[in-house]
């Protein structure tokens, strides 16, 4: 399964706004972006007047490499939005927000989307008293997410609980932390991502 395998924070400075993928220290005054607020590379600091057209392919790129997702997925989950009855945009970032590695990662049990990703293939989830170990699985209303009753599974997510405490759970997820056992409420809406984006530039984008 391809993956991005590059300096993550290189990702951050290109779309010049943090996009959380190294977890902790995103927070953190380590954060490069507090430092270098510019674009990498040799002419990163000579910031262009974007088209239209860059403005829709930045936005692209700043959501495709926040959910960890590359582009022959992403446009799968485009052209799957695009066929559904909803509005586009909406539905192409419901797909991304249930997958399996974010909604992880939002419970707190990943640091950050790559490690909320390694954590599900390690088979460290069960989902509807099945185990999932694929990251891009798409959660549903009224599952119920666990962690496999193993010591080195069950210390490792707890580990990262402690990690991630001040972060807060998003309301369409149930999370009994104690019992390491969590439920979807209902789909994620554009409002639960908390981060800025402008899917209607997306679909420009893809509809040209
Ligand atoms: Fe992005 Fe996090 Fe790196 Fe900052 S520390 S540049 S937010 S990945």
């Amino acid at each position: 399964m391809a993956r991005y395998i590059n300096a993550v924070c290189r990702l951050c400075r290109r779309e010049g706004q943090k996009l959380f993928l190294k977890g902790n220290k995103c927070v953190s005054e380590k954060c490069p972006l507090a430092r270098r607020a510019y674009a990498p590379g040799q002419h990163g600091q000579n910031k262009p007047k974007l088209s239209n057209y860059g403005l829709q392919l930045r936005e692209k790129q700043k959501v495709k490499r926040m959910y960890g997702v590359l582009e022959r997925q992403f446009r799968r989950y485009f052209a799957t939005a695009s066929k559904s009855k909803g509005v586009t945009g909406k539905v192409l970032l419901q797909l991304l927000e249930r997958r399996l590695d974010n909604t992880i990662f939002r419970l707190g049990m990943g640091v950050s989307r790559s490690q909320a990703r390694q954590i599900v293939r390690h088979n460290f989830i069960i989902v509807n008293k099945r185990r999932v170990n694929i990251p891009s699985y798409l959660v549903n209303t009224a599952d119920i997410i666990e962690v496999v009753p193993k010591e080195r599974a069950q210390k490792r997510i707890r580990e990262n609980l402690e990690l991630t405490k001040d972060r807060s759970i998003p309301s369409w997820l149930e999370f009994d932390q104690a019992a390491l056992k969590a439920k979807v409420l209902r789909l994620p809406e554009k409002e639960d991502i908390q981060q800025p984006i402008h899917e209607q530039l997306i679909v420009e984008l893809y509809s040209k």
